[in-house]
């Protein structure tokens, strides 16, 4: 894999030793030699990953990381500290600062590399989210989902697999003031429980005797339903391979031991902030779906999605040899309504009429708006009884009872038109057009009334 890697230095020779590194890995590298030449650069350039040395004068490398964290053009960008310093303290405010992670001088390649690649990776797949949500934005009215990680790494769900040694109790103690902390001593039922998917992060020990930890990360990472979910390893100063091994299998992010408490919280705090701001944009991705098959005005399904879904429910009434009907009903000059009383008075009574609709279906029936005042409604399983009861209903609902206009009552009614899916001859197109020679009828008929056309 490649990224774009921008390192930032006051030490022109630094810079450079770090950039022949990374560009005899391919990496595609750009450089600053100041805090504000940095930020210039995120804002101008696209970047996959800052390496941000701490020690500069003017600004140094915190400032520039709580600057680059708290705007919303560059909060996203993987930020890794390098200091010179290896004091817990320091770490702890780098990650306060909003950094992703940090490197101690002399930066050796195996955890420069590892860093590197699985910050890339995160990056690429928080990308791939964000250009989605992004030009889906105004349609989903949520224009702030991107900024909205604010209180982003409190109060967590987490789980802690024992290994045996007392890690377990003692994360539970660091967290517990902020996070709600589960243990589990075996991997398997936790992993099968349906409870599981809505944890915020997993922490697991490379200690552990009773499982092996590193199949653990991997068999979290093949599960549809986990596969999301931050892993954090917890190892000993002497686990480096296989740290690097978790790393590849797709584990987020590491702590040697001895646990110091306030690093702990800090890189709980940024593995949870970033699995809600992507769980947010999954959100904003799922709205943004929802949206484009609803019909704004009724809350219905809209024309787009019965087109894309009739010939799959034909197919599957097909297969299962079940019966399918199909309703159209269309309001009994409804221009009058628009004309009378205006087009807002219109639309009230589509959304009344809309509400009716779904109380007279079952829960299988799908209903649709399907243009001005025409609705579908398909009804999978249901018999040619089942399906003219549910028109009539429907019928008697609109007609049976007046619409409120801003206090006057109207009366309104519908007409429909009926059809049952032919066991051999039909498609979605002449299963519609049976349905709608059913209503042409109906209205000539006088309306208010449901008709059904055989094939
Ligand atoms: P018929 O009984 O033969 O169905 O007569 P009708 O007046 O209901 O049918 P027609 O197709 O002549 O008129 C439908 C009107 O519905 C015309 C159009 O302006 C209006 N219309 C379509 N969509 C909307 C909408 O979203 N809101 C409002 N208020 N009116 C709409
Ligand atoms: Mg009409
Ligand atoms: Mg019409």
């Amino acid at each position: 894999m490649t990224a774009r890697i921008l390192i930032v230095d006051d030490i022109d020779v630094n810079v450079r030793l770090l950039q022949a590194r990374l560009e005899a890995e391919y990496f595609e590298v750009l450089t600053a030699l100041s805090g504000p030449e940095a930020i210039a650069a995120c804002a101008r350039e696209t970047i996959d990953l800052v390496l941000l040395d701490v020690m500069m004068p003017g600004m140094d490398g915190y400032e520039v990381c709580r600057r680059l964290k708290t705007d919303p053009h560059t909060q996203h960008i993987p930020i890794v500290l390098i200091t010179a310093l290896d004091q817990p303290s320091d770490r702890v405010m780098g990650l306060d600062a909003g950094a992703d992670d940090f490197l101690t001088k002399p930066v050796r390649d195996l955890q420069l590399f590892s860093r590197v690649k699985s910050l890339a990776r995160l990056k690429l797949l928080t990308d791939e989210l964000r250009v989605r949500a992004q030009s889906t934005m105004s349609l989903v009215r949520d224009g702030d989902i991107l900024g909205r990680i604010g209180n982003g790494g409190a109060s967590g769900h987490l789980l802690v697999f024992e290994d045996g040694d007392g890690t377990a109790d003692r994360v539970q103690r660091f967290l517990r003031s902020e996070h709600r902390v589960d243990s589990a001593a075996e991997p398997g039922p936790v992993l099968k429980s349906p409870e599981t998917a809505a944890l915020d992060l997993f922490i697991v020990s490379l200690q552990a005797k009773a499982y092996d930890p590193l199949r653990l990360c991997s068999q979290i990472r093949s599960n549809e339903a986990l596969r999301q979910i931050p892993i954090l390893i917890l190892a000993e100063p002497t686990d480096e391979l296989r740290t690097v091994k978790a790393l590849d299998l797709g584990a987020n992010d590491y702590l040697v031991k001895p646990i110091d408490r306030n690093e702990l919280l800090a890189r709980v705090r940024t593995q949870i902030k970033r699995r809600r701001y992507d769980e947010s944009l999954r959100q904003s991705l799922r709205a943004t779906i929802e949206l484009a098959v609803t019909d704004p005005l009724t809350g219905l399904n809209n024309r787009r999605f019965l087109e894309t879904h009739l010939p799959n429910a034909i197919d599957r009434a097909r297969a299962d040899c079940k019966p399918l009907g199909l309703v159209i009903a269309d309001i009994d000059h409804f221009k009058r309504i628009n004309d009378g009383w205006g087009h807002d008075a219109g639309d009230s009574v589509l959304r009344q009429f809309a509400a009716r609709l779904k109380e007279s279906l079952r829960a299988s029936d799908l209903a649709c708006r399907f243009g001005g005042e025409e609705f579908i409604i398909l009804m999978p399983e249901a018999d040619e009884v089942a399906v003219r009861s549910v028109a009539e209903r429907l019928r008697r609902l609109v007609a049976d009872q007046p619409f409120d206009l801003k206090g006057e009552a109207i009366t309104v009614t519908v007409s429909a038109g009926m059809a049952m899916l032919d066991a051999v001859g039909d498609d979605a197109e002449t299963l519609l057009k049976r349905a709608d020679r059913g209503l042409y009828q109906a209205k000539n008929n006088g309306r208010n009334r449901v008709i059904a056309l055989a094939a």
